[in-house]
């Protein structure tokens, strides 16, 4: 009988998901490639909310309670809040994610600023992120370790696969400046040789001034859209879209899919 009951115990906790939580979809979609079936994820920020100024609701913070791992990315709302994940469960393990990646000043096209929280759109970056996650989860949860190890081959398999297809795609385009709102896709343009062109100056809407030149700037580059993403008020993009005569585009950077968000993006670019 007691063997049974060992067997039972075992065959449960083979099947037991681990309770984590991320800040943002793409590392959802992460985990949904190494991690299938083997983990429940709760999510802090969803699209339409601002990594940069979040704040958990209570019931997410219960969510929280119940957290094996924390996989924190960097962002912003982090600085705050980590702490108080810690305070309300002291067992929660948290993972910095953003770990060995190589943080560069945001570029804007005008100035320089803080160091760009946005690493996750670059398939080079998701690489090391997926990476860090896996190596937590074998700590946690070493049963499926062989899973884990498969999962996150072909995961980088297909983030391998995806930057030779950005490289095809771009390597011809001769205008290399796009426009942008909110600057998030740093990263991408350095991977891929782009000048990213912000409106938004340092986190606020500019000044009648500053807009201008960004219309100049954007005039001068010819770029021919404007990427807008929906986390932002829409009314100075659409006020240079019409000045300029170009498309204005809604990209989020915190689509959960993140290989199908940078694969448009790229296909945006090169003007397909
Ligand atoms: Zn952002």
């Amino acid at each position: 009988m007691k063997k049974y009951i060992i067997l039972l115990i075992l065959t449960i906790s083979a099947f037991a998901k681990v309770n984590v939580a991320v800040s943002i979809p793409p590392q959802e979609y992460i985990l949904e490639q190494i991690a299938p079936n083997l983990v429940d994820t709760e999510v802090v920020v969803k699209p339409g909310n601002s990594p940069h100024t979040y704040e958990p609701k209570p019931s997410q913070m219960i969510a929280l309670s119940k957290a094996k791992i924390y996989f924190a990315i960097g962002v912003e709302f982090e600085n705050s809040w980590l702490p108080k994940f810690k305070a309300q469960n002291s067992n929660l393990l948290i993972v910095h994610t953003d770990k060995n990646i190589k943080k560069y000043p945001i570029t804007s096209g005008q100035e320089a600023g803080e160091l760009d929280p946005h690493i996750w759109l670059s398939p080079k970056n998701l690489k090391v992120i997926a990476k860090n996650m896996a190596n937590a989860l074998i700590k946690v949860d070493s049963n499926h370790t062989k899973e884990y190890k498969d999962n996150l081959n072909q995961f980088i398999t297909k983030l391998d696969k995806l930057d030779k297809k950005i490289k095809d795609k771009l390597s011809k385009l001769k205008n290399r400046n796009f426009l942008i709102f909110h600057p998030s896709w740093g990263y991408f343009a350095r991977d891929y040789n782009l000048k990213q062109i912000a409106v938004e100056i340092k986190g606020k809407e500019p000044s009648a001034r500053e807009l201008i030149s960004v219309i100049k700037l954007a005039k001068k580059t010819a770029v021919k859209v404007i990427f807008t993403q929906p986390e932002f008020s829409q009314k100075s993009a659409k006020l240079i879209a019409n000045e300029l005569d170009i498309k204005v585009v809604k990209v989020s950077p915190l689509k959960k899919d993140v290989i199908q968000n940078i694969t448009n993006f790229t296909n945006i670019l090169a003007g397909e």
